[in-house]
């Protein structure tokens, strides 16, 4: 015969897929000797077969419950509607996930009219008993008899008004008694039957009723937010009921073994005497610290600090606990893992291993590496957060706390920096053009455009914050004011920006910073002497990849180098060399950006030192550069000394139908060799200067992006190698460099024995590689992969975590052809995808050397390779 129902003894704390949380856990403290309620458990699977059943209670179920029901009237003595000395139990729901506040308890349950009586009698408290009753009668008419709640409120309402009283515990007897009788009414009323009288009847309905509530809308939706499969089903708990509502000397309250929002290791909690249950939670009457359970009560204190340092001891983590105290005696309700800060998750975990509690690997794998990204960015203070106007919600695109005044352009944004002012940069949406905007701006908020839209991607990548997509607001960037609702921002106007929620608030919000030193440090230690992959950084400019170094990064994995073409220096030399008609002018204008280049890479090179640095030639199409405003057509034409139309032409030719699949990446040194070339020179030159002038011995790495054809490669491979060979030559150094390419068009996966004959490295490039083997366009995707998401195509975004099935398929080919061809074959990753918990676990099994990401995602990198590590051992 199935086993429907477990009584406390029964169970064990790891039971909770059958049992629920609070049902395991109560079996757990039960087990352990903490003074627990007597009661019994009834499993997940009968809330599963309660549906198939049509929502009802077979008999055999029925029986179980009535068999276990006896043996619980046997060990309190006491009886279910009996005369001499009624038993009272509570109804609870507890699935294995804990959903808190999403289905429903009834407490009080087995009081009726006669009970009622005995129970005033035997307690010699008849205002006890009779507000037990109510609130059992209000309980059981809500949750069971789903009745609307004002119907009661109103009929309590009524009674304390006639008698003139606010508090509940100014209502006496008789007033009781008036209650009671209203309510009864109210059920008749509703329901056209009596409140009904027999125990039995109450706890079989009572049960039906928290089954039913698994599926309520409100527990669906919850969830489908937590990712929480809805065929888990709910237990239901039966516990004898304890009454913190007895007296002076009762009390009920919940509690925490340390402080959830710092970590601190005190005790932290409310509680509040003569009360029971939610009085605590609702905010009835003001709870009191439970530090000053001391003084009320000593000996109970005494014990209750005992026995909850025990819990702590015996669960090795922080414990969110329920207690009630019925005259002088302690009993515990419920316990479970403490939800806890960012913060306090790290403290505490690099406490317990302190404390000799978990291990180091225990304490690493308890710390969710997205947490880790709010403790790198600063955040808002509390007081500030709540004193301030919400004007708008966006997407939470990039982490951060921000305020400044507001621009609408990246030119102004620089204008008002250099006058010592902090800006947020406004924008429908941005471009490559408003990169300079953006590195100055304190925060950038779009109108525009989803999670992997150009402004959250850029701003993730420099750790800035970014509220992206925010649709409420009405932006008006050549008039230079925004509207939103009935208010309107002109240029110069105070806002603030939280990346972490998407929230837009009206002036400026106070900031607190974070450190990465004290225990976060330790932490990182730790997971720096687990991990197998190395960790490096996606960096651009020296200052970045100071930063990441800080942070600690290992090396760069990727150096945009078009990133450097923005500058307002050099953009005019860019679009003079990128209109030329001919080699000659081209080359000329190379020339003069060559000198910007060769000093970008020197200070990159001395910022890292002996770490390795790949330097990316240039990506992205020749069209990004182009001016297109007509202003900007003219003012290069006139430096030019070219005709405007003439000029439009030809920027109109360098036009694209699809410039992501167009003239761009190892494609357009094919066609203009002169321009990779030009690079090479750059950086071989910055090598020969600093290892002559520093004396740093570097690792340099010349990475040829786009390649599909293991020809493009060789071609290429073998100029930078001439070059080197020429200018390491000429200056009389043999500084060891590699040259390799990336692994983002499916075809260089399919051929990665081919190409790995002219390669010394692979970094694959996941976003390219994800928008080209899926054929959805990063850009445009956002309009759908939420429907996507919902119907559960995809599990997540594949922008934001590998499709390992799909893009993870062609890696996996890439990985074994290459080192099928070169054993040894270093290989990384440089995407979005290199910050992503789950894509580097993914990595971590491939066999990858490294992960690189942007400085801000390096330590959650570090901790993700580090749980990849322990997980895959
Ligand atoms: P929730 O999941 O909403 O917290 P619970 O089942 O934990 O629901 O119960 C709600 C409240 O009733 C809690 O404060 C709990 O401590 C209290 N409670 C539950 N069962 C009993 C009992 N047998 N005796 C006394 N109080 C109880
Ligand atoms: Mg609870
Ligand atoms: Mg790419």
């Amino acid at each position: 015969m199935m086993k429907y129902v477990y009584a406390f003894e029964d169970g064990k704390g790891d039971m909770k897929s059958l049992l629920g949380g609070k049902g395991a856990n109560l079996a757990e403290m039960n087990r352990i000797g903490l003074p627990v309620p007597p009661g019994f458990t009834i499993t997940t699977e009968v809330c599963n077969k309660y549906y198939t059943d049509g929502e009802t209670l077979t008999s055999e179920v029925l029986d179980q419950v009535f068999e276990h029901l006896v043996e619980l009237e046997k060990k309190t003595g006491k009886v279910l509607g009996g005369l001499e000395n009624p038993l009272l139990v509570s109804v609870r729901s507890g699935a294995a996930i804990s959903m808190p506040g999403m289905m429903d308890t009834v407490l009080n349950l087995g009081m009726n009219d006669e009970t009622v009586k005995k129970i005033s009698e035997l307690t010699d408290n008849q205002r006890f008993a009779l507000d037990s009753y109510r609130r059992f009668i209000q309980m059981f008419g809500d949750v069971v008899l789903e009745i609307e709640k004002y119907h009661f409120d109103s009929v309590f309402e009524g009674v304390k008004s006639e008698k003139g009283v606010k508090n509940d515990v100014d209502l006496d007897a008789d007033d009781l008694l008036n209650v009671i009788e209203q309510y009864k009414a109210v059920v008749q009323r509703q329901k056209g039957f009596l409140f009904p009288q027999d125990p039995r009847k109450q706890l079989e309905m009572s049960i039906k009723a928290v089954f039913s509530s698994w599926n309520n809308p409100r527990a669906t939706i919850y969830r489908n937010a937590n990712e929480i499969p809805h065929d888990l089903g709910t237990a239901v708990t039966v516990q004898s009921m304890v009454f913190g509502n007895m007296g002076e000397d009762s009390g009920t309250g919940v509690a925490f073994t340390r402080n959830p929002s710092t970590g601190e290791n005190v005790l932290f909690g409310e509680f509040l005497m003569n009360a029971q249950g939610e009085d605590v939670v609702a905010g009835i009457r003001t709870p009191l610290p439970v530090s000053q359970l001391k003084e009320k009560s000593p000996v109970v204190f005494e014990a209750f600090s005992t026995a909850v340092n025990n819990l702590e001891k015996h669960y090795r983590d922080i414990q969110d606990i329920e207690f009630t105290i019925e005259k002088g005696q302690l009993y515990f309700l419920q316990t479970r893992t403490g939800k806890r800060t960012a913060n306090a998750a790290v403290n505490i975990a690099v406490d317990m291993v302190a404390e000799g509690l978990i291990t180091k690997e225990e304490a690493l794998m308890r710390i969710d590496p997205k947490d880790i990204d709010k403790l790198l960015h600063p955040t808002f203070d509390e007081k500030g957060l709540s004193a301030a106007k919400l004007l708008s919600k966006g997407l939470p695109a990039s982490p951060g706390a921000a305020s400044g005044h507001v621009y609408f352009y990246s030119e102004d944004v620089v204008a008002a920096k250099a006058k010592g002012i902090k800006t947020i940069l406004v924008r429908t949406e941005t471009s490559p053009e408003d990169i300079e905007g953006m590195i100055t701006a304190e925060g950038i908020l779009t109108a525009r455009g989803g999670m992997t839209s150009h402004a959250a991607v850029v701003a993730r990548g420099m750790g800035k914050c970014c509220v992206a997509g925010c649709s409420e607001i009405h932006v008006e960037e050549q008039q230079r004011f925004f509207r939103v609702g009935t208010q309107t921002f002109k240029e110069g106007d105070l806002i603030s920006l939280d990346g972490n929620t998407g929230s837009v608030y009206e002036g400026i919000i106070p900031t607190t910073e974070v450190e990465l030193t004290g225990k976060f440090g330790e932490l990182m230690q730790w997971a720096d002497e687990v991990r197998v992959l190395s960790v490096r950084t996606n960096a651009d400019t020296p200052k970045d990849s100071a930063k990441a170094v800080e942070f600690g990064a290992e090396g760069i994995g990727l150096c945009r180098t078009e990133h450097m073409f923005f500058d307002e220096n050099r953009i005019a030399i860019v679009r003079r060399m990128i209109v030329s008609q001919d080699t000659e002018d081209r080359v000329e204008a190379l020339n003069d950006l060559l000198p910007f280049q060769r000093d970008d890479f020197i200070g990159i090179f001395k910022a890292m030192g002996s770490r390795p640095v790949t330097i990316r030639l240039l990506d992205p199409p020749l069209h990004e550069f182009l001016p297109h405003e007509k202003e900007d057509v003219a003012s290069l034409a006139e430096s030019m000394n070219m005709r405007e139309d003439r000029l439009q032409e030809i920027v109109n030719t360098l036009s694209e139908f699809n410039p992501m699949l167009g003239h761009r990446g190892c494609r357009l040194a094919i066609t203009y060799p002169e321009i990779y070339a030009m690079q090479c020179r750059a950086i071989f030159q910055a090598i020969v200067h600093v290892v002559k002038e520093d004396k740093v011995d570097i690792h340099p790495e010349i990475m040829i992006p786009l390649v599909g054809h293991d020809k493009e490669l060789s071609i290429l491979s073998d100029m930078v190698k001439s070059i080197g060979t020429q200018i390491l030559g000429d200056a009389g150094i043999d500084t060891p460099y590699k040259v390799g390419t990336m692994i983002e068009v499916p075809r260089a996966a399919l051929i990665a024995d081919e190409i790995a004959e002219n390669a010394e490295f692979f970094s694959f490039g996941t976003n390219d590689l994800t928008q080209m083997t899926l054929g959805f366009s990063r850009d445009d995707a956002g309009k759908f992969i939420g429907e996507y998401k919902q119907k559960g195509i995809f599990l997540r975004d594949p922008f934001e975590s590998i499709d390992q099935r799909g893009v993870g398929k062609l890696m996996k080919m890439a990985v074994d052809l290459g080192r099928k061809t070169k054993p040894g074959l270093k290989i990384g990753i440089c995407g979005e995808h290199g910050g992503e918990p789950a894509s580097i676990e993914f990595c971590h099994n491939l066999g990858f050397d490294y992960v690189s990401c942007s400085p801000f995602r390096v330590p959650i990198a570090r901790l993700a390779a580090a749980q990849a590590a322990i997980k895959n051992k």
